[in-house]
Order: C-alpha cells, then structure tokens, then sequence
C-alpha cells in the first residue's frame, strides 16, 4: 500500500498516512484537529526535472564554468 501526503485544509497540518491505493482522503480524519477530508499531496509524485541542470557539463570545451553554465554567456561565473 501506498503512503500519501495530506494536509488539512483546516489547520494546514500535513501528515503521511498509509492507506489503500487511490485513496483519496474523503474518509480521512486531520490527526490534529479532527477535520474531515484533508487534502491530497501530489507533490511527492511529480517527476523530478532533471534534465534541465542535469546537462550543465559544458561541451565544446570553452573553458571551464560553472553548473549553471549552458553557453558562453554566464551570469553566474561570468565567462
Ligand atoms: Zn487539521
């Protein structure tokens, strides 16, 4: 079974819970104060991007630079 996130939409508590595949909430209860239906965190499941970043080795060899080199013009390092 799969632990999802909520968090209550009264208190603004979040918590983990393990519970049966898609659950939404709907029966659950806030462990803080008590409040019906929190709501599902989705965040957890998202894909991470990387990618993005995850390339930052510079190709063409234009001198060194910094992870968050992608060309030759780099706020960051300033090359
Ligand atoms: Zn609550």
């Amino acid at each position: 079974m799969p632990i999802y996130e909520f968090r209550c939409s009264s208190c603004e508590r979040r918590f983990e819970k393990l519970c049966q595949l898609g659950e939404t909430g709907k029966k659950l209860t806030c462990p803080e104060c008590g409040a019906p239906k929190p709501e599902r965190v989705m965040s957890g499941f998202a894909p991470k991007s990387v990618g993005k970043n995850g390339l930052s080795t510079p190709m063409g060899g234009t001198g060194g630079g910094c992870s968050g080199c992608s060309s030759n013009s780099c706020s960051t390092c300033g090359h």
